[in-house]
């Protein structure tokens, strides 16, 4: 059986402006497209790290298991609390992701 995504996914609709999820259900649905893994879709994960409200985007850079990748386009956003955030996380990732190899270093 294939998993689905358990995200929400933002709507845009008029007038709405500021709402997070769980707190309208009129501009967030849950989205529920297949997953091969993880446990939300590459459409989310875009939809969240492009949404216009800084918090959702800072949300998604604090929440567990955010793909370094996300991270590191969350790490240049033009909203600096979203990117300090993004940043601090990308650093404290033990994921397969390396930025600087230390092959050469010597004590
Ligand atoms: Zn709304
Ligand atoms: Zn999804």
């Amino acid at each position: 059986m294939s998993k689905r995504c358990r995200s929400w996914r933002p709507v845009w609709v008029e007038g709405h402006s500021g709402h997070l999820p769980h707190q309208c259900r009129e501009c967030w649905f849950p989205c529920r497209n297949k997953v091969s893994e993880g446990y939300r879709c590459s459409e989310c994960w875009e939809a969240l790290s492009e949404h216009p409200d800084a918090e959702v985007r800072l949300k998604l850079a604090e929440e567990n298991g955010t793909p370094s990748d996300i991270l590191g386009l969350l790490a240049t956003d033009t909203n600096p609390g979203v990117a300090l955030a993004a940043q601090a996380r990308l650093e404290n990732t033990t994921g397969p992701i390396v930025l600087e190899t230390h092959d050469d270093e010597e004590w």
